[in-house]
């Protein structure tokens, strides 16, 4: 017997010592199942997608589909809890443009969210290029403003300063070409805007654009029942416990557009989040991870920003939001740099082919991850590009789950299962919360103020 075979026994004892020193489960702890539990996830999502439609915040659609993911949750074993909250809500009506001049047709027009209900009238239309201050015409009262998709305003801003023009109302002519119709909210923070903004199709934009500058006339008739109403929902939450009370939490939100399906946004959260219960599942871990699926993000963050304000003291390793994340090639620690190493010890253990870009640290503003920022809390996401032929279409009528191939919804969940569970049973990782200093510099660093004042969220204040 060669000493390197006596060793070998030799580890091969103390290995089986140590093996029974662990419980049964973790005994027989076998790799997740990914695939199979992510192929359960777009399986889940279809459903949603096709017997329910698209899942507006507060609508019947999303309240029969949360109820259907519930039930799904349950039927794996598990003990989902509905957290409810109210929020000011938007409900669709029957939003109707119709040009009257040069020629007669309807338009392609969805409202804005908090577009209000108004009688129909009829204007004339006057085009104020990309809405600055600098390309307004002289004389806009009593008219209906034509935006191009190159403002760099939010709504907000580009609404307050047509009201304040005397404009009668907006049309925002879409990012999208190829008859795409884009829904998308006009505020972020529940309050009705100013005055009607409708999205119009770019072909009808373009069109009417080029009519405005051979100085034709273009007159519109509008209206709208679409309202504002204060909307009753809640996020879902399933438990996977741990031996310390130090958490995980990994959300996505579940709410999406109502034109589509919200098979890309964020349909493909929430099967994956569906996929990590699955796969998850009677595991021992070290950490307890919470899995949240948030309502009412497209309006504001209302879902997490209620989830983030209830989190008190409670010790958080890591907030994980899963909104739009293709594959991955990288993960993105949100500028904060304490995560880092053990995110860059996972990514090590990954062949670089796997994860190209390793780890990224770059915050942005705009879902979820953001209230659990303001609140101290380390958040991390990917960058998991879709492709083009997909992601054009989100917020689209076309945003349906047929642009969501199910072997995307694989390889994602192999990556993001991965990093979660090796978060999930780390022994050397603790909790922490930021300094609101450190939490404020987040956010300066990336100069995001001005994007977060719009909406609300700036100047930063420290939660008591
Ligand atoms: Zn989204």
């Amino acid at each position: 017997m060669s000493n390197r075979a006596r060793q070998g026994r030799g580890l091969t004892l103390s290995l089986g010592a140590l093996l029974l020193s662990l419980p049964l489960s973790q005994l027989f702890a076998a790799a997740p199942p990914w695939a199979d539990s992510a192929r359960a996830g777009h399986a889940m999502l279809t459903r949603l997608c096709d017997d329910f439609g698209g899942r507006l915040t507060g609508s019947v659609a999303n309240e029969g589909a949360l109820t259907q993911l519930a039930a799904e949750l349950r039927a794996l074993g598990l003990q989902p809890e509905r957290v409810p909250f109210s929020m000011p809500g938007w409900e669709r009506g029957a939003d109707h443009v119709e040009l009257l001049a040069p020629l007669t047709r309807p338009l392609r027009v969805a409202a804005l969210g908090y577009t209000s209900p108004h009688a129909p009238f009829e204007a004339e239309v006057v085009d104020i290029g990309a809405g600055g201050v600098a390309d307004y015409p002289t004389v806009v009262t009593g008219k209906i403003a034509l935006l191009d998709p190159a403002c760099a305003l939010t709504a907000r801003e580009f609404s307050q300063l047509a009201f304040q023009r005397g404009a009668r109302g907006i049309l925002f002519i879409d990012r999208e070409g190829g008859g795409q119709l884009l829904a998308r909210t006009g505020s972020f923070v529940g309050e009705a805007l100013a005055l009607p903004v409708y999205s119009l199709a770019q072909e009808e934009g373009r069109w009417l654009q080029r009519l405005l500058k051979r100085g034709q006339t273009v007159r519109v008739r509008v209206a709208t029942k679409s309202q504002c109403r204060v909307v009753k929902t809640a996020n879902l939450v399933v438990r996977l416990p741990g031996r310390s009370p130090e958490r995980l939490i990994v959300g996505a939100h579940f709410d999406s557009w109502d034109l589509g399906q919200g098979a890309l946004d964020n349909g493909i959260g929430t099967a994956q989040l569906f996929a990590l219960a699955h796969a998850l599942r009677g595991r021992e871990l070290a950490h307890p991870i919470e899995l949240i699926w948030f309502n009412g993000e497209e309006q504001g963050l209302w879902g997490s920003r209620h989830a983030a304000a209830q989190l008190g003291a409670e010790p958080v390793i890591a907030m994980i939001n899963l909104d739009m994340v293709g594959v991955p090639i990288a993960v993105n620690a949100l500028g904060d740099t304490t995560l880092v190493p053990a995110l860059q010890a996972w990514a090590q253990k990954r062949s670089p082919a796997a994860l190209p870009r390793g780890v990224e640290n770059i915050n942005w503003f705009g879902s979820d991850h953001t209230p659990y920022q303001l609140a101290g809390v380390r958040a991390l996401t990917f960058n998991g590009p879709i492709p083009r032929e997909s992601v054009r279409f989100y917020h689209d009528f076309a945003d349906t789950i047929d642009k969501l191939p199910e072997q995307m919804i694989v390889d994602s969940t192999a990556v993001i299962g991965d990093l979660v569970l090796t978060l999930a049973t780390s022994t050397t990782l603790s909790a922490t919360r930021r300094t609101p200093p450190e939490t404020e510099k987040l956010f300066t660093d990336f100069g995001l103020e001005r994007r977060m004042q719009a909406v609300g969220y700036w100047p930063f204040k420290a939660k008591p």
